[in-house]
Order: C-alpha cells, then structure tokens, then sequence
C-alpha cells in the first residue's frame, strides 16, 4: 500500500437513495474494523435519483449519527479516485450475492488498474438484509401510507420512513 494512503481508514461509497439497513449494516460493521470510515454519496448527473444529494447527505448522517468515526461526504466522478483524493488506502464494498460478487470482481479489478495503491475490502451482507435493494425499497414506498409503511421498517432505518413516504405522497413520484 502507499505510505501516502492511511490503511486504517475505509471509503464506502454507493448512491444510498436511501439508504438502507443493509448499508447501515455494513457501516457500522466496517467502523468496528478500521479506525475511520467516510460515506462517499456519489452524484451522478446521468442518473436521476429519487432523493437529491443533499436530502440523501442529511438522512445518511441522520442515520449515522452515532458512530463517532464515520464521516458522510458528497462527491462526483471517479470512486476510486475519491477514495484517494481522502487519503484513504482501502475501498469497502458490500455484497449480497453470487451476482454481486461476480460485478464487484470485474470492478475491483478496473479499480486497481486504476488506483493500485488502493486495495478493495469485501464485507458480505448479513443473511437478514441480502434482499434489500434501492429499486426494491422505492417499489414498497410506492404501496403507499398504510401497507407501505408498515413494511418499510423492515427495508430502511426509521430516519428514513418519513422522508421516503413524503416521496410519494399524493402518488408526486
Ligand atoms: P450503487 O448504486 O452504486 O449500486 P448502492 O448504493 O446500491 O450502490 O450500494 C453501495 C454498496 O453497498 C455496494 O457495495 C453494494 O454491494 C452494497 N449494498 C447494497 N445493498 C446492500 C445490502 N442490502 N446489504 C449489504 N450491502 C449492500
């Protein structure tokens, strides 16, 4: 690894639109491995997404608010660079199934041609929240007040029900 890039702190980015329990899973799992841990939200102006950067910035450090040495963060472009651009020397990776494993094989590979110096680190999801996806979490919003959010406790951290069911309310989205 690079003396420039501090091994005991992690960068775990994804879109978190929302975030969800199993992301929330992962982050603290990996704030109990390494000394810090940023949350890279990355903006992608090809995507649209159904929460903006700023709405997903205050639920993730709603979410996240008790561990001391996690940091949540915006940023665009290239992961693996902002992974460096942190000074970090690991990039954390969460993932749920064969499918996952076999994306985030080809991607950790492009990212070390990329960023050598940079290792990626894989946590797998715990077997209660391997289900869970975004897609998934914005077709149960959809169900609306009542079913809707009653199951949505099961998907996302309770800081985001609120916000998530406004979403929709009124069928706006
Ligand atoms: P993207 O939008 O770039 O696919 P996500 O926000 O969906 O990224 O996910 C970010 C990271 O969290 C990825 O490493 C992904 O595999 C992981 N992840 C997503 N959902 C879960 C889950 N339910 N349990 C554990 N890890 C997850």
């Amino acid at each position: 690894m690079s003396k420039d890039l501090d091994p005991s702190h992690a960068v775990y980015v994804g879109s978190f639109d929302p975030i969800s329990l199993g992301h929330a899973d992962i982050i603290r799992r990996g704030a109990g491995i390494f000394e810090k841990l940023t949350v890279g939200i990355g903006i992608n102006p090809d995507k649209k997404p159904l929460f903006s950067p700023a709405e997903r910035l205050a639920m993730c450090r709603d979410v996240l608010a008790s561990l001391e040495n996690v940091e949540v963060v915006c940023f665009e472009g290239l992961a693996v660079s902002f992974v460096g651009e942190r000074g970090a020397a690991v990039m954390l990776r969460g993932v749920r199934t064969l499918t996952d494993i076999e994306s985030e094989f080809t991607m950790s590979l492009a990212n070390r041609a990329l960023a050598p110096e940079i290792e990626s680190v894989f946590l797998m999801a715990s077997e209660k929240y391997t289900h869970i996806s975004s897609t998934l979490i914005k077709q149960i919003a959809q169900m609306g007040q009542n079913n809707g959010a009653d199951q949505l406790a099961n998907f996302v951290p309770p800081e985001v029900i609120p916000p998530l069911l406004e979403k929709f309310r009124n069928g706006s989205s």
